[in-house]
């Protein structure tokens, strides 16, 4: 999968390139990396990519040139395919759209503002469309093009050792968050693992995480619930963790008097 991403900083990627899963997936050419600094095709000697804002305000915006001339490069010279300019006011990045775009396999042109914004023109001529990481306000583009390049290349075939470890993920499974997770030792500071994890039944053990998963959603992002109407799955749930021992719902993180407030929404 091929990214483009116009950059005043590309050296904010160095890191993100050269660490963990995502890393050697580019460094395999799982998936692959072109930058554009804008301030390479500016035509004056102090190479000027910003200007004060008409009407007035603070800061300095983008200025619409730079960023055509770069598009046109990106275009001439190689696949463009899809546009995005990463902004606030875009529409907001999802798991949905990570999955979407690594099953595509389309090229993508991540559009990186800094500053106070970019020249709404340049965006209205090429028709960019825009796209936000989340309802507040980064100092630029890099960071969210780095959370959008993640999320996608881990979903690329073969970019994770474990295939089954994104299946795992929370969004994953019915959209619906990832259970807790134990590791070695059992017992760590008088506090024990689920005992069922210990029982080697996978059906048990599967069963128990789809009960604690649609426990912990129902409690932390309920919107997931209604969204996909799981509301009587919810309530199959509580009658289901009802019959656990205490010391099981707490070892799974849960808590009674919680589960008692789901009970009177949802029983
Ligand atoms: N004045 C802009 C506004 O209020 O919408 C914010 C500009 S911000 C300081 C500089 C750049 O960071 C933006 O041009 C955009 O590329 C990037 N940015 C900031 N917040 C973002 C977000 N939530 N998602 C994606 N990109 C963001």
């Amino acid at each position: 999968m091929k990214f483009n991403v116009v950059s005043l900083f590309p050296t904010e990627f160095k890191q993100f390139l050269n660490m963990g899963v995502v890393g050697r997936a580019f460094y395999d050419h799982l998936a692959e990396v072109q930058f554009f600094n804008p301030r390479n095709y500016t035509h004056d000697m102090h190479q000027t990519v910003d200007d004060r804002p008409y009407g007035g305000g603070d800061g300095m915006v983008m200025m619409a040139e730079p960023l055509q001339n770069t598009l046109q490069d990106i275009k001439s010279n190689g696949e463009i395919g899809e546009v995005y300019y990463l902004s606030p006011k875009g529409e907001l990045w999802s798991e949905h759209l990570a999955k979407k775009w690594a099953d595509s396999q389309q090229p993508k042109t991540l559009i990186c503002g800094r500053y106070g914004g970019i020249d709404q023109r340049f965006l209205m001529k090429n028709n960019i469309k825009e796209l936000s990481i989340g309802d507040y306000v980064l100092s630029g583009g890099e960071l969210a093009a780095m959370v959008i390049m993640d999320s996608v290349v881990r979903k690329i075939p073969n970019v994770l050792g474990n295939e089954v470890s994104a299946n795992e993920d929370s969004f994953a499974k019915k959209g619906l968050l990832e259970a807790p997770l134990f590791t070695r030792p059992s017992e760590w500071e008088s506090m024990t693992i689920p005992s069922v994890l210990l029982s080697g039944n996978h059906q048990k053990i599967n069963r128990a995480r789809e009960k604690v998963s649609l426990l912990i959603t129902a409690l932390s992002r309920p919107d997931i619930i209604i969204k996909n109407n799981f509301q009587s799955d919810v309530m199959e749930a509580l009658e289901e963790v009802d019959q656990w021992t205490d010391q099981e719902i707490i070892s799974w993180s849960l808590n009674k008097d919680e589960l008692q407030k789901l009970k009177e929404i949802y029983l």
